[in-house]
């Protein structure tokens, strides 16, 4: 057996290895589009103007604990914007708890669902966001991969993903990406959704529904969460299912990155109650870190709180998404006229990220040659792209797909 003194040295993070490597690269002109972070139009980190009054009005606010659970306030207004008019029919039958940003609420259903819920196998998508393997594997779950995105077609594979689901027990978990999918921008249709919803009530298997752009994605806050809400409704319909949850991030919608803003919401069939599991989650909360973070939970419950400050914001998301919008209409047009091939999936292409299709080894000489920097994958963070370094982004990009 290994002990600390023979542990091999293991591989940096993918994405804040690259980080580091471009924080010290010294080109003029070198571009970032690594990170899952939004930056305005010369290439700066953008406080949100609603966030920026939420602050001043909090003004000096204290450092005192928040409770196990977090903030009542903050959880209930965050159950509102994730469930929006079902939430008030969820008082017993959802448990809801702040959490560690995104990554703490997977990580908490991950190590509930593991207990207590005791699935043979999680599904993930391939590809997904990195960190749903590592979560799973360290609540120690047989991790799977479910096709989700076809190369050849730059479509989602929706009879891969069907086809594998189908394989899969009784309480085994899916995970499903409410909106906007990291990497690879292509989300499902309502249709498809129907298919998938229909398919997971058949088979009783319990969704974690990973929700980490809802307004970022499109500008509209309950057109980005109508999954979650169609699927909740099924699930409170039903007598036999197992339930679901949602683990929800406000790092992007709010621009809240480094302030851990996050919550998990636990839903059961309407003959069930869930205050049980909700006393197991705040166990685990408890020896884990003990109470979550407090300002940026402050900060979205004064936003979401008062009505001007919340048109404020929505009026903040729809600037986010626009921008990027923008930049994928001019960027697949130029792409187009310098290489003469076909870019139109990176308009079509939905939330942060575009799946470009480039290789490693092009995304390696976009590196090396013009200090462009994307993920191995091909995965292209949008807001990297301003007006000031789109022109030359389309000439390194020409260049190695020649
Ligand atoms: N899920 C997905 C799909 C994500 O893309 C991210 C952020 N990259 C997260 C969860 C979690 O992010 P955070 O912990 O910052 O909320």
């Amino acid at each position: 057996t290994k002990q600390y003194l023979d542990l091999p040295v293991a591989p940096a993070d993918i994405a804040f290895g690259l980080m580091t490597d471009f924080e010290a690269d010294p080109h003029p002109k070198k571009v970032s589009m690594i990170a899952g972070a939004y930056r305005d139009e010369n290439g700066d980190p953008w406080i949100l103007p609603s966030v920026k009054e939420a602050k001043e009005r909090l003004g000096e606010a204290t450092h005192e604990y928040l409770g196990i659970a977090g903030s009542p306030t903050f959880t209930n207004l965050a159950k509102e914007l994730i469930f929006g008019p079902i939430a008030s029919s969820l008082q017993e039958n959802a448990a809801s708890i702040q959490a560690v940003s995104g990554t703490g609420a997977n990580h908490l259903a991950a190590t509930f669902l593991a207990r207590y819920l005791r699935p043979k196998r999680v599904f993930i998508p391939s590809p997904t966001w990195i960190n749903h393997k590592s979560i799973w594997e360290m609540a120690g779950v047989a991790v799977v991969e479910y096709p989700y995105y076809s190369h050849d077609t730059r479509e989602l594979n929706v009879t891969g993903m069907l086809d594998a689901l189908e394989h899969a027990d009784p309480n085994d978990v899916v995970i499903l990406q409410a909106c906007a999918h990291n990497p690879t921008g292509v989300d499902l249709s309502k249709p498809q959704w129907t298919e998938v919803s229909n398919l997971v009530q058949r088979k009783k298997l319990f969704v974690v529904f990973d929700s980490a752009y809802q307004g970022f994605a499109t500008g509209d806050v309950d057109g980005d969460a109508w999954v979650v809400r169609h699927f909740t409704e099924t699930v409170l319909a039903s007598g036999t299912h197992p339930g679901l949850c949602v683990a929800q991030s406000f790092s992007k919608n709010f621009g809240l990155y480094g302030e851990r803003v996050g919550a998990l919401h636990l839903v059961v069939p309407r003959h069930l109650s869930a205050q049980g599991a909700l006393s197991e989650l705040m166990l685990i909360s408890r020896a884990e870190y003990s109470n979550p973070p407090q300002f940026g939970a402050s900060i979205v419950e004064t936003v979401l709180g008062d009505r001007g400050l919340r048109a404020q914001w929505k009026a903040d998301l729809h600037t986010m998404s626009s921008r990027i919008q923008r930049m994928r209409g001019m960027l697949r047009q130029r792409l187009e006229k310098e290489t003469l091939l076909d870019w139109s999936y990176i308009e079509k292409q939905i939330g942060m990220f575009s799946y470009t299709g480039l290789t490693a080894h092009q995304v390696d000489r976009l590196r090396r040659e013009f200090h462009v920097y994307l993920l191995p994958s091909g995965r292209m963070s949008m807001c990297g792209l301003n007006e000031g370094n789109i022109d030359y982004v389309v000439c390194a990009i020409g260049e190695v797909v020649q």
